[in-house]
């Protein structure tokens, strides 16, 4: 009897502990949802993340708090997320950081193809070349030649190696065969405030946290990394015609949550995504920002995975050749 009663309990237990992740799923979500930033508040990655998630928060029907963790060009605020509990209450909105850090870091403490149940993709963002506004050079080429001439002096400010601006920098450096002294911030938010205020020199970034500031005429602007000029900059040209070849690439964003959050949960997060991205104001918001959203097809699960393994790939032998690294 004791025996029957005790199997019984062991039985309710196991129904309990199988069951309610299934539960949990087809509830999802009805608590508050976290967003990781893993850069500052105010900056690109941030401004992206707040507009779609104001947009998801709506079809959802539940808030959704963004939270900066920023650090180590994006990986402690990854490495925060990898390890949170599957559940779809913690999230993280990295960008192409997520694939150039496998390389340049050592000791990642997450494995970028494994760590995390990709959700979605959510848009590719031009980067641009600024300078605080007293900065002596004009263009492209009399940028390369000043940096060049002043060497030891000049700053150039990135948000940690794995960042956007890390990238950029270094392709640039790269390009120019001239390395330079970097400044890093915990993102380029306040990175552009110090530029602002003349305590760095200059550096590379999204549109979506430097287009305001190109247009008011409060930074010097040089070029865009692109093949395009990008439509809400229509004077600025690119860095190519600029003189300077191979220097041509988009920023991705991409949502995540922690490997093994139920493939429910993860679907209602990317279909949750999709209106966002086909939201009228987010599309304007992003117009403004010099970006667009990705197409539907892209804010999947699967388009976002092969774009991360893709990515891997692509970088690993340029930062090889590089030869900078993180530990
Ligand atoms: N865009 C920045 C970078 O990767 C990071 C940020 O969003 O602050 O450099």
């Amino acid at each position: 009897m004791i025996k029957r009663l005790l199997g019984l309990l062991a039985g309710v237990v196991l129904v309990g502990t199988f069951a309610s992740p299934i539960a949990q799923a087809q509830d999802y979500p009805n608590d508050t949802i976290n967003i990781v930033v893993p850069f500052s508040a105010g900056g690109p990655t941030d401004t992206v993340t707040r507009l779609v998630a104001e947009s998801m928060s709506k079809t959802l029907g539940q808030q959704i708090i963004v939270e900066n963790v920023g650090g180590a060009g994006g990986t402690l605020g990854a490495a925060r997320v990898a390890k949170a509990e599957p559940d779809g209450y913690t999230l993280l909105l990295y960008h192409i950081g997520m694939a150039t850090t496998a390389t340049l870091y050592r000791k990642l403490p997450y494995d970028p193809k494994t760590a995390f149940a990709p959700v979605g993709l959510v848009t590719e963002v031009p980067m641009v070349m600024i300078a605080r506004k007293d900065f002596p050079p004009n263009n492209l080429q009399e940028l390369v030649t000043y940096v060049k001439e002043n060497k030891d002096t000049v700053t150039y400010a990135n948000a940690g190696v794995g960042a956007a601006s890390h990238l950029c920098g270094m392709l640039f450096m790269q390009a120019i065969e001239t390395p330079l002294t970097t400044v890093p911030y915990k993102g380029t938010g306040p990175a552009l405030t110090d530029l602002l205020g003349g305590q760095v020199d200059f550096m590379c970034d999204q549109t979506t946290n430097t287009t305001g500031q190109i247009k008011a005429g409060e930074v010097k602007a040089y070029g865009v990394f692109a093949d395009q000029r990008v439509e809400a900059l229509p004077d600025l040209p690119t860095i190519k015609e600029g003189g300077l070849e191979g220097l041509s690439f988009g920023i991705w964003h991409g949502l995540y949550a922690p490997a093994g959050t139920p493939d429910e949960v993860v679907n209602k997060l990317s279909e949750a995504l999709k209106v966002a991205l086909a939201d009228p104001n987010v599309i304007k918001r992003f117009a403004e920002l010099g970006t667009e959203p990705v197409p539907a097809d892209q804010a999947t699960p699967e388009a976002l995975k092969a774009k991360v393994a893709s990515e891997i790939d692509r970088w690993k032998p340029v930062i090889e050749t590089a030869g900078e690294y993180a530990d």
